[in-house]
């Protein structure tokens, strides 16, 4: 009797003593977004969150608001929520390192969305494939002016895509500057993709350039969209041609009257539900089928890289097919 007594006592403080266990059946998955207020992560995150309860998993959402320090908080606050994963956009890629290993130390899984976290021990990497949307975004811009000066619009410094894209920008217009056909007049990165900061850099480059700028190279719309006003401004808005990349709503109606030759669509309802379906396999002990390998500095990160598609006046319908957007959404005011 006294020996029954002893173990079910220790049975009890076994079980009180053990961290919350993860509850294989219904996950629990942290999302911390970089910024909330932009267009397209709001969508990433409806479309997560509907395809992880669909899977029986709870999504706690945060946003840090394009604020390192908040970032690495609300994950702090995450794991010791007890989450089983915590998926991650980025604000800077280079200060995670710390942050991760407490996740994972506390047995949590880290999946790294859409931009890359470097020097950090995560555990998967789902995204576009940001060199093909580089590649995509030059070749649209060259197509429409294969000759004059190209000004490079760069995204943000702390976002490795930015990087990845210019090195995908640059893959294509290399052999055009070496024909000489092409000169590279300037180049900036805009910081937090912010299009203020782009309108003033594009503001700036033209005024140094006497206006004699052919192309721009934009890394997004939001960017592109800072570039055309400042194009607009010196009546030059439609005569330079400019890319981007997300199929903003406000990007694909700049395709359609002419002001922007061209966007990058993204589904962002596929990497979404993707990104679901990795984070519930990886909180069931599951293998994700992974496509490739990306090296952040610190391992090589099992990947899942998606396909984007180069959109102009041309296929620009493809968004409505997909049900991107309604016929309405496009034709709106
Ligand atoms: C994403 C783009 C987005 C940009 C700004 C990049 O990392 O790949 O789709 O436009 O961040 O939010």
């Amino acid at each position: 009797m006294k020996s029954f007594k002893r173990t079910l006592l220790a049975g009890a403080l076994a079980l009180l003593s053990l961290p919350v266990m993860a509850d294989a059946a219904h996950p629990k998955i942290g999302f911390s977004i970089d910024d909330l207020r932009l267009e397209r992560w709001a969508r990433d995150r409806d479309y997560f969150v509907a395809a992880a309860e669909k899977m029986d998993a709870k999504v706690y959402v945060q946003s840090a608001d394009a604020n390192e320090q908040k970032q690495i908080s609300q994950i702090e606050n995450l794991i010791s929520r007890g989450v089983d994963v915590i998926v991650i956009v980025p604000f800077n890629a280079t200060v995670l390192t710390n942050t991760v290993a407490e996740a994972k130390k506390a047995g949590i899984k880290v999946v790294s969305y859409d931009r890359l976290i470097l020097n950090a021990d995560i555990d998967a990497y789902i995204s576009f494939d940001n060199e093909k949307v580089g590649e995509m975004q030059a070749s649209g811009v060259l197509k429409a002016a294969p000759k004059g000066n190209y000004f490079l619009l760069g995204g943000a410094p702390t976002d490795n895509n930015a990087k990845v894209l210019r090195e995908g920008q640059m893959k294509v217009l290399q052999p055009a500057i070496d024909k000489g056909d092409i000169k590279i007049v300037g180049q900036q990165w805009v910081k937090e993709w912010n299009p203020t900061e782009a309108l003033s850099i594009v503001e700036n480059a033209l005024t140094r350039n006497n206006n004699k700028i052919d192309v721009i190279v934009a890394s997004n719309d939001a960017t592109a969209g800072g570039a055309i006003q400042a194009l607009a401004a010196q009546k030059l808005a439609g005569k330079v041609p400019i890319s981007g990349q997300d199929a903003d709503l406000a990007a694909v109606k700049r395709v359609l009257d002419g002001t922007q030759t061209m966007t990058v669509y993204k589904p962002l309802k596929l990497i979404a539900s993707e990104a679901a379906k990795l984070s519930v396999q990886l909180a069931r002990n599951e293998k994700p089928a992974y496509s490739s390998q990306y090296d952040n500095g610190s391992k090589k990160v099992d990947t899942i890289l998606l396909t984007p598609t180069p959109l102009t006046k041309d296929n620009i319908d493809l968004l409505e097919k997909d049900g991107f957007y309604t016929k309405a959404q496009i034709a709106g005011q």
